[in-house]
């Protein structure tokens, strides 16, 4: 039922901000407030800034957001409950939050050429669930890439509920690392999987998502590709889309996309055939995120998505999807000429997978070493690794932190050089079990050092503290 209402009155505005309250003073405001009101957090938090800027963060699965993306986060849209979608939610008060959720909704299609994005899941494996179990009922087969061949967690690991509640087989690499369409195919005609997942966590090379779509049609399955790790590379062009080949893409937000915690499901040609559950898949996926997956949406966390896809589709940005890449290549052949097992023999993107099995390092170790100089990477399994996952035989490198520090090649090899330069210097150790040399352990600190400081994070200088600085 509907209500007619008089004209409402034009609302009142303080007289020196225009568009409301000031953000800039709120978030000042804001800081000092947590400062005074709890100063063991404020100590924490800020320690961490710190320690991100001044070390090398070099895990794939990361990036750095601009400022303005992390303001998004703090404002008082985290204080609305609304959920629903726009123009149809269970709360009033959500005129606002409608209008952030549809032009985060708009910028991720037109980022990525979809016709429909979703933009409320909490995150990448929020994201996952929802399509999983909009697309499948528990028992029905799912064919995902194994997580010790790369895969993902929620693509039908037995650690997942992807794996327990569903009939997941997994396809493997080849003993070097790519993917094998033809094991692939062959796999997919004998399970006749109801969902094919294509995308990974550790997969340093292109996928080809047309080929994919051809196995899933011939087997009569939809497809899922998760682009979680490569988003900036398929927003720029440097990386095939999967937008039209696959019934449906997924994505977090927080690693290629320099965006927040979060994740995107995106629709390209086949968002308006009909889904398995009432209407379009686009609207079967909508109910599936809510409310059938998750409850209110993180607002807060929207708008900082409509930000971070506002700075992909910004002037700079593909710039820096090349730095990536090239800086990627960069790290990949210094390691190889340094005498280190690159998996692939190389990148296509901007992840570098590293076989440590036959150096005597394990990849826990290595991590522990290259952390110790303040280089973060993590480590991974490799293609037939059989040891613990807490353990694992290798490490996964990535380059966007890198690139957006302003880093071009030489930086990057400069940086993989200093990572060539810890592992060649521990050693097994009768009492600790390994140690790393401590003269070179001082010299990759100042190398590190010197590195951060010449290669700032962007626009988080101090210059840029009090609100006159140009977004980069
Ligand atoms: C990181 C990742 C996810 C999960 O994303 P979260 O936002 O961390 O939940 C899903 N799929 C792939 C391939 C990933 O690499």
């Amino acid at each position: 039922m509907s209500l007619a209402l008089p004209a409402p009155a034009p609302t009142a505005r303080p007289p020196d901000t225009p568009d409301g309250l000031d953000l800039i003073g709120f978030a000042r405001h804001a800081a000092a407030r947590l400062r005074e009101a709890d100063a063991p957090l404020y100590k924490l938090l800020a320690r961490e800034a710190a320690r991100q800027n001044e070390t090398l963060m070099m895990v794939a699965a990361s990036s750095v957001a601009d400022p303005s993306v992390l303001a998004c986060s703090g404002t008082s849209l985290s204080n609305l409950t609304a959920e629903g979608y726009p123009g149809a939610r269970y709360h009033a008060g959500c005129e606002v939050a409608d209008e952030v959720e549809r032009l985060a909704a708009d910028r991720a299609c037109s980022v990525f050429g979809a016709r429909e994005a979703i933009v409320q899941p909490h995150s990448g494996s929020s994201a996952n669930l929802a399509v999983i179990t909009a697309l499948l009922n528990p028992g029905d087969t799912l064919l995902g890439l194994d997580l010790d061949c790369g895969g993902h967690l929620t693509h039908g690991s037995p650690a997942s509920l992807t794996g327990r509640y569903y009939n997941a087989k997994g396809y493997r690499v080849t003993p070097d690392g790519f993917l094998d369409y033809g094991q692939i195919r062959e796999l997919a005609l004998a399970h006749r999987p109801k969902l094919l997942v294509c995308g990974a966590s550790a997969y340093p090379r292109t996928v080809d998502f047309a080929r994919f779509r051809e196995i899933a049609d011939e087997a009569n399955a939809f497809l899922l590709a998760d682009i979680s790790h490569i988003a900036g590379l398929v927003a720029t062009g440097l990386h095939p889309s999967p937008i039209d080949h696959a019934h449906v893409t997924t994505t977090s937000t927080y690693k290629q996309l320099y965006g927040p915690r979060g994740g995107l499901i995106l629709l390209g040609r086949d968002a308006h055939r009909p889904g398995p559950g009432r209407g379009s898949l686009a609207a079967t996926l909508r109910r599936a995120v809510f409310p059938f997956t998750q409850g209110t949406p993180d607002l807060a966390s929207i708008a900082a998505k409509a930000r971070a896809l506002d700075f992909v589709a910004g002037p700079g940005f593909a710039e820096l999807a090349q730095r990536l890449a090239a800086g990627a290549q960069a790290i990949a052949e210094r390691l190889a000429a340094r005498g280190l097992r690159v998996v692939t023999g190389g990148t296509d993107t901007h992840m570098v997978l590293l076989d440590l099995r036959g150096t005597g390092l394990t990849g826990d170790i290595a991590e522990q070493a290259l952390e110790s100089c303040g280089i973060v990477v993590n480590r991974n399994r490799v293609p037939g690794d059989t040891t613990p996952a807490r353990v694992t035989g290798g490490l996964r490198i990535g380059s966007n932190t890198l690139a957006a520090r302003g880093m071009d090649r030489d930086e990057a090899a400069a940086c993989a050089d200093l990572v060539a330069d810890v592992l060649e210097a521990v050693r097994p150790d009768e009492q600790s079990g390994h140690v790393l040399a401590p003269a070179v352990q001082a010299r990759v600190r100042a190398a590190v050092a010197e590195l951060c400081a010449r290669y700032p994070l962007p626009a988080y200088a101090p210059r840029h503290r009090s609100g006159e600085g140009s977004a980069p």
